[in-house]
């Protein structure tokens, strides 16, 4: 990171990705990803650099107040207490209605750490507005982004600002270098048997994720309500449980690519069903392509997970994105549950695991399993664009 660049005294803007759940008291529910950037910024102050830290929090021009006003609880104001404490830094918090009034408010004092109010504040952000991205360049000598989680955003913030900082004054920060060498070591140099597993929603939402597997890995386990579609596609009966009607087709086009390719799909042979879409509903065990009228499918069932637990097993390297059931349900968390602690026990094996996404990373930091896991990525949306072969913004523009 700025190898080559001495800093001492030199004002580095950092985009990190500090976009983390708030509760209604404004406290942070989930500061996993503070604590993901804590050792760049720990970095460049050992190095004597003045920091400046700017990052987006929800979508606050997405959920204006009655009178169109930012809605408070979207201030990056709440977060400088832990920010504080993890630094063990004084931070001080700087609003500006433009960002021209930023530069003036900053202390020059490189004991003080500077955050900036939220990105998405300013209407140029979210459209990449060179203006906006001149001006947040001029608040530094140097720019670092980390901000793996915004990386395939074209944002002002996160892309534009590039632009304006020469190849000696701009690098990733410690978080982006390891997320891509990460993602990229499984994608360009896996060791086989390579699994996929992939659960979550919806196929339409992994479809590009899906193809795009094909080409590298040996085995992609589906679980899901995205299991559904395939399942109807092959003329199952599947009660009331999700399924994309229009996505049929293309679920058995990719088992028929799949085929050709040799990599083999394996879906959920039983579901644990219930009679309504509630955690304390009536519940029962059914083979997944003979749900009862009326019941849906909201996790995977005992066969599944043994027979994932054995492919997860015999695998080398391991990708894991999405929930296999309805994991927010107590009920119906058991079969996440039990791939959290598969890929966990075959990396204490010696394989090389990978786990992004909400809900999955939940899974594995609710076991405890965090620790036993090759790499946890904190980008659900940049890991999967990153996997479907697309050249993240964030990314590209710093190459240029
Ligand atoms: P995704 O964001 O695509 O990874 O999807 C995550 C969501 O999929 C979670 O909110 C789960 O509740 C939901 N999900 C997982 N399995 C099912 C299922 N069998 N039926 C309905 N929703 C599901």
């Amino acid at each position: 990171m700025l190898d080559k660049q001495d800093l001492i005294g030199k004002k580095v803007l950092v985009r990190v990705d500090f976009n983390v759940p708030l509760n209604a008291k404004h406290e942070i529910t989930d500061d996993t990803r503070i604590r993901m950037a804590i050792p760049t910024i720990r970095e460049l102050i050992g190095r004597g650099a003045k920091i400046i830290l700017m990052s987006h929090l929800g979508r606050p021009l997405k959920d204006l107040d009655d009178n169109g006003n930012i809605k408070a609880k979207y201030s990056l104001r709440y977060l400088v207490p832990t920010i504080e404490s993890l630094c063990n830094k004084q931070v001080e918090f700087i609003t500006s209605s433009l960002m021209d009034d930023a530069a003036a408010q900053i202390s020059p004092n490189p004991d003080i750490i500077t955050l900036l109010e939220n990105t998405r504040f300013y209407k140029g952000e979210e459209k990449g507005d060179p203006d906006l991205a001149a001006k947040m360049a001029a608040l530094a000598d140097y720019y670092i982004n980390d901000a793996f989680g915004a990386a395939h955003r074209e944002h002002a913030s996160t892309a534009t600002i590039a632009r304006y900082f020469d190849a000696a004054h701009k690098d990733f920060g410690l978080l982006m270098d390891k997320e891509v060498k990460n993602i990229s070591k499984i994608l360009s140099d896996p060791m086989h048997p390579f699994c996929a597993i992939i659960g979550g929603a919806k196929v339409s939402d992994k479809i590009l994720l899906l193809d795009n597997l094909l080409d590298k890995v040996d085995t992609i386990l589906i679980g899901g309500g995205m299991a559904f579609t395939f399942i109807k596609a092959q003329g199952g009966q599947i009660g009331n449980s999700l399924c994309e009607e229009d996505k049929q087709d293309l679920a058995l086009d990719l088992l028929k690519k799949a085929e050709l390719k040799n990599v083999r799909i394996i879906l959920p042979s039983d579901v644990k069903a219930t009679d309504s879409f509630n955690n304390d509903a009536a519940v029962q065990f059914c083979p997944i392509d003979k749900i009862p009228a009326g019941w849906l499918g909201l996790d995977i069932g005992p066969a599944s997970i043994a027979s994932f637990e054995s492919e997860i097993a015999r695998s080398k390297t391991i990708l894991w994105n999405g929930p296999a059931g309805v994991f927010e349900f107590s009920n119906f968390n058991q079969g996440t549950f039990a791939i959290a602690k598969a890929v966990a026990q075959a990396t204490t094996q010696g394989a090389f695991s990978v786990v992004g996404g909400g809900d999955s990373v939940s899974a594995i930091n609710k076991a405890g399993l965090e620790d036993k896991i090759s790499f946890v990525s904190t980008g659900g949306g940049a890991m999967l664009e990153m996997i479907e072969g697309k050249v993240l913004p964030g990314i590209a523009a710093m190459e240029k």
